[in-house]
Parts: C-alpha cells; sequence; structure tokens
C-alpha cells in the first residue's frame, strides 16, 4: 500500500505511509529527530533511502540525527487549495529547505507559524518542527528569530 490519498481519509489531511527502507526517518520524527541518510564515504545526506550515494555512488549509508537546523532557499505562500484536509489553513506557506550539515540537501514541505512573505527571506533560518498528524509525525519548519536576509 502506497501514501493514502485524501478521498480515503475524508476531510482529514493525507497521512503517508513510510515504505520499510524510509522507517528510521519516520521513527526519528516520531522521536522530535530529523534523522538522514549520511554516505559513509563522502558524508552526503538524503532525506530517502537510496541505493547508491547520488554524490560519490558509495553503497555504504548510515542513518544518522541532524540538528534540524537549515535556510530557506525557496518559497511561496498559497491562499487556496484543492486538498479538503487544508482548506482551513490558507494562507499557508510552501517552503524549500537547505539542510545546515549537507547545504545541497533540499526539503520541500510547509513553514509553519509564519504566512507573511515579508516576515520570510531567502538564506533566513529555519528549524524542525514535529507535527503529528493521524499514525504519524510529519516534518515541517519555523522561521529562527525571524531573522532573514
Ligand atoms: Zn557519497
Amino acid at each position: 500500500m502506497n501514501a493514502s490519498s485524501a478521498e480515503s481519509v475524508g476531510s482529514a489531511k493525507p497521512v503517508p505511509v513510510p515504505e520499510t527502507e524510509d522507517l528510521p526517518y519516520w521513527e526519528g520524527l516520531r522521536r522530535g529527530e530529523l534523522v538522514l541518510q549520511r554516505c559513509d564515504s563522502c558524508g552526503a545526506l538524503t532525506q530517502r533511502a537510496m541505493l547508491l550515494c547520488a554524490n560519490c555512488g558509495c553503497e555504504e549509508r548510515t542513518w544518522t540525527a541532524v540538528s534540524g537546523r537549515g535556510t530557506v532557499y525557496s518559497f511561496a505562500v498559497a491562499n487556496q487549495t484543492w486538498v479538503r484536509g487544508f482548506q482551513g489553513e490558507t494562507l499557508y506557506v510552501i517552503v524549500v529547505v537547505s539542510v545546515a550539515e549537507w547545504p545541497s540537501l533540499l526539503i520541500t514541505t510547509n513553514l509553519v507559524n509564519s504566512s507573511d512573505p515579508d516576515a520570510i527571506g531567502l538564506g533566513a533560518d529555519v528549524r524542525a518542527v514535529f507535527e503529528p498528524r493521524g499514525d504519524q509525525v510529519m516534518l515541517q519548519y519555523e522561521l529562527v528569530g525571524g531573522s532573514h536576509v
């Protein structure tokens, strides 16, 4: 079974169904930790389990907890949605975060606790926020101290 759809959960937000290979990531979120897969050879990080390191081709990797810190690489403020579970939450912010420990790793999710585009800037510092949803925990980010470039 893959990810459940909005239709299958009525008006609730969709809840992902983890694959076996990604369980350390999802278990980390339940503990309030961002756990990423680190290449044992070059140190590259990925959000999802990979067969080979995209940076060096190494096959050996280790799930590793990181700080949860990063910076805003890009963002968009949405003022409408077609997903019923989110319809009470517009405006909401879709953010692309550059991970502090491996800046070329970009994670796309939501920025919470701020929907003012003037308060969000490229390069702004963010930290991970862990939102329980159904039987999973979702990774989201929030601004740190409102600093931005
Ligand atoms: Zn590598």
